[in-house]
């Protein structure tokens, strides 16, 4: 589908979209991809600008920050083509099975001691049903919970019935990081051993388990500004609570890996619409963001981004959390993020899919 833009060049009536977003309002798909097609620098700055008003409006200056361990790494049986930890490819990257205690416990404390407000257990497997693995995890998940020092958080992969979310949600998971990746029509470019709508089955599940969800995507890939824009109006649809933005760091081995990096201003421009489309939303800003935005790193945030992974990534590194909390400091944003529960967000629709379902479906 080739979408129309409505005109949006000139600081006029880039003002007016953002006037309208402060004042609660939303914009249309077509204004939106109206501002992921501006290209001259100067109306790019218009837009960050506005969007960082935008941030400043509904996230003041809190700055929310998450970790992540890799809680069980490589031998995936996925095709995820951006992937270091496919089994489809020769990557090079570390194998393990699932992760004892004492590293779960060592992030919550690194977590505790840097003021993050959450740890994530990811793991690299297609997904996660009822057996030992899943009381194995429920049982990490409670450690980490009683440790009282960081949020549980937990990115498991695909789940197939409400019973194992349920059974998450009561060891202690907050939230459940299941990225949508790119829009419906991208995705199958990059994995075709599970579809779209597993994941927003999947979602579903954890949305009625009072799980809140994180969900995003990666740029990129050799999507499209439009599929952008649908990825950011279809994770509006799901009501994701925090919304990762990767972009693309191409590792050898991949089927990506010679993909050409975005430029600097079109990732800026791109975490900017995200934040008109999304205003009340956290906007993380997650892997590639030192490889793809260098010495740029600080502007993410005047392009709205609200929210900020840190340390090292799955399987690449990340800069120091104490350069990343300097650089906080130095723009005068806090990253004591107040844990208020995601109550000032919208809560979307459910994502299963199922006629008939108590909360309302959607199609995205
Ligand atoms: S992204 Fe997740 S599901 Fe896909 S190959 Fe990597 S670990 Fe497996």
């Amino acid at each position: 589908m080739i979408t129309k833009s409505v005109d949006v060049a000139g600081p006029k009536r880039i003002a007016e979209l953002g006037q309208r977003v402060l004042a609660g309002g939303g914009i249309t798909r077509e204004e939106a991809f109206g501002l992921f097609q501006l290209e001259s620098s100067a109306e790019i700055f218009d837009l960050l600008s506005w969007a960082n008003r935008i941030r400043e409006h509904f996230k003041g200056n809190k700055i929310h920050l998450c970790s992540i361990v890799n809680a069980k790494a490589g031998a995936c049986s996925e095709n995820c083509s951006f992937c270091a930890q496919s089994s489809f490819y020769q990557t090079g990257s570390p194998r393990y099975g699932f992760v004892d205690p004492e590293p779960v416990q060592a992030a919550a404390e690194e977590a505790d001691q840097y003021g993050v407000t959450a740890v994530g257990l990811v793991a690299a497997w297609k997904g996660l049903s009822e057996g030992p693995m899943l009381d194995e995890v429920c049982d990490r998940i409670r450690e980490l919970k009683a440790s009282g020092k960081t949020r549980p958080d937990v990115s498991l992969g695909i789940i197939k019935n409400q019973r194992v979310a349920d059974r998450l949600k009561e060891a202690g998971v907050e939230c459940y990081g299941h990225n949508l990746e790119s829009s419906r029509r991208f995705f199958p470019k990059t994995c075709t051993t599970h579809t779209y709508d597993d994941r927003l089955e999947t979602i579903g599940y954890l949305k009625k388990a009072g799980i809140k969800i994180c969900s995003g995507g990666i740029i990129g890939m050799g999507e499209t500004r439009e599929d952008r824009c649908d990825l950011a109006f279809a994770l509006k649809e799901i009501g994701a609570n925090v919304v990762p933005i990767n972009i693309l760091n191409p590792i050898k081995g991949t089927p990506f890996e010679n993909n050409p990096p975005l430029p600097v201003l079109e990732i800026l421009k791109t975490i900017a619409c995200f934040r008109f489309i999304l205003p009340r939303q956290e906007i993380m800003i997650a892997g590639g963001r030192t490889v793809n935005l260098r010495d740029a790193q600080s502007m993410i945030f005047l392009a709205g981004a609200s929210a900020l992974m840190v340390g090292n990534y799955l399987t690449t590194l990340n800069q120091p959390v104490e350069k990343d909390l300097q650089m906080l400091k130095d723009l005068g944003l806090d990253p004591s993020w107040d844990k208020h529960g995601f109550s000032d967000q919208e809560t979307g629709g459910c994502g299963c899919g199922k006629t008939g379902c108590a909360t309302e479906a959607v199609a995205v």
